[in-house]
């Protein structure tokens, strides 16, 4: 039972995103106690798989750490890792909340002197890197992780191998006896910033993800690119581990389409031009096409839409890629569509192929489901007679990092607006 009091003056975060984050220290900071939820076995969400932020291409970690400074530094916010809400009951001003806790099988004594990932024989699709390589069962789950603690995958706590893990560790951090546990919360509000989960690009089946090697998303892009990546930091094909020479980005890959996502997710053609710049600053030779129905680059983003366009390497064509093919013996891709602009066929082939898929709203998904509102595309809206509970972020509308951080001080200002209600 993990030790937390919380009171009908608390409030309650679920999702530790840049979303989560930032409602929870905006209350905390305000006076409150906050308990925040997160589901991974570390904070920061999507964020800290990106590469560079687009348009200042920084690296993601820098806001993140001054965010895990500023929770360190305040009393008022407990968070768990490794945490789902499963119920939720009551109105505003006076939720029962049940928390599930997944065992960790590390506690709070681990060095990460990585003694225990050592050892382990057993190897897990790697997560973090969208299965893109393999890790120890006995891992960090990344780089920068927060808490950087070591974690042991549920697959090798029974085992001869989780033993050998226990054996090896001389702080006595590992805990194979560790249990799923549950515990309950008294809270007066609730910022729901779940987050966002890729489109599964396989759907789109006649662009063959899944099928095709060298068919790649655009969240494995960001993998590819960091050097924590599976190919420490080098964008290569799949199927040869080759560097590729000519690549394509097909925009809009089942976003803007009544039979995958009818919505706009207004990130995906920045996050391809920021692509681009990673794989033209790597490979100086290397041609780019963006294949684009509408660039979505909007107010002050637009600037960085007008610098990509300087590269003469890289080339914008208004088309809607009808169907990608491959070459069996050199792993190559044929696009096929037409150019919306010239009326022109478009028959190219390239080595590697980018699907700028969209985004796809965590929506509250518990068995006693609390009156919410969302919209016809399933993210949730703000709704004055639904008070109490406040969608923060990515689950009300898809968007950047930027625009998050203020959605989210908004939805702490609602929390807090809703206790003093009560
Ligand atoms: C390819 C790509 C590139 C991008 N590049 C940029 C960029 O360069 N610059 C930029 O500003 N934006 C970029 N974005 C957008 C950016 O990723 C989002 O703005 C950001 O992730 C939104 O943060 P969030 O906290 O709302 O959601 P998330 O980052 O998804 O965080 C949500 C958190 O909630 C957790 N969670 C989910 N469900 C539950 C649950 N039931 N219980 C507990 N926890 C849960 C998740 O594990 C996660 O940690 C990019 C997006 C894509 C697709
Ligand atoms: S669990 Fe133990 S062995 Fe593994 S990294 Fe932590 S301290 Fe080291
Ligand atoms: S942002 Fe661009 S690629 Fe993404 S759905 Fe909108 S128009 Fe399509």
């Amino acid at each position: 039972m993990a030790d937390v009091e919380t009171t009908n003056q608390s409030i309650l975060v679920v999702g530790g995103g840049m979303s989560g984050i930032t409602a929870a220290l905006e209350a905390a900071e305000a006076g409150h106690n906050v308990v925040l939820v997160e589901k991974n076995s570390y904070l920061g969400g999507r964020v800290t798989q990106l590469y560079q932020y687009f348009p200042k291409l920084c690296p993601p970690n820098c806001g993140l750490e001054i965010n895990f400074r500023r929770m360190k530094l305040n009393p008022k916010i407990r968070f768990f890792t490794m945490a789902e809400v499963t119920g939720i009951s009551g109105q505003e001003g006076d939720y029962d909340v049940t928390v599930k806790l997944a065992p960790r099988y590390v506690n709070e004594k681990c060095t990460c002197c990585g003694k225990c990932s050592e050892v382990c024989e057993t190897e897990i699709d790697n997560p973090f890197n969208f299965g893109m390589d393999k890790i120890k069962a006995a891992y960090l789950p990344h780089e920068f992780a927060f808490p950087m603690r070591y974690v042991l995958d549920p697959s090798i706590s029974g085992t001869e191998d989780g033993k050998k893990c226990k054996e090896a560790c001389e702080y006595d951090a590992i805990d194979l006896e560790m249990e799923e546990t549950t515990f309950d919360l008294k809270v007066g509000a609730i910022v729901w910033a779940a987050g966002w989960d890729p489109y599964d690009a396989s759907k789109v089946e006649y662009y063959g993800f899944g099928e095709y090697k060298n068919v790649i998303t655009n969240v494995m892009m960001e993998r590819l690119a960091s050097p924590s990546g599976p190919t420490g930091g080098k964008i290569l094909r799949p199927s040869d581990g080759k560097e590729p020479k000519n690549v394509a980005f097909i925009q809009c890959a089942g976003s803007r389409d009544e039979n995958h996502l009818p919505y706009c997710s207004g990130i995906c053609c920045l996050a391809s031009m920021k692509h681009s710049t990673y794989l033209r600053e790597m490979y100086p030779d290397c041609d780019v096409t963006i294949f684009f129905i509408d660039i979505r680059a909007l107010d002050r983003l637009e600037d960085f839409y007008i610098k990509v366009q300087e590269d003469e390497k890289l080339t914008f064509i208004k088309s809607k890629i009808a169907e990608v093919t491959e070459d069996e013996e050199t792993g190559d891709l044929l696009l096929e569509g037409e150019n919306t602009n010239t009326g022109e066929q478009v028959r190219m082939s390239f080595d590697l192929v980018v699907l700028a898929t969209g985004m796809v709203p965590n929506k509250i998904d518990i068995d006693t489901v609390p009156d919410v509102s969302y919209d016809e595309y399933g993210f949730l809206t703000y709704d004055p007679e639904k008070a109490g509970i406040y969608g923060a972020g990515c689950v009300r509308t898809p968007t950047d990092v930027a625009s998050c951080v203020q959605d989210a001080t908004g939805a702490a200002l609602k929390a807090i607006q809703s206790i003093a209600r009560r």
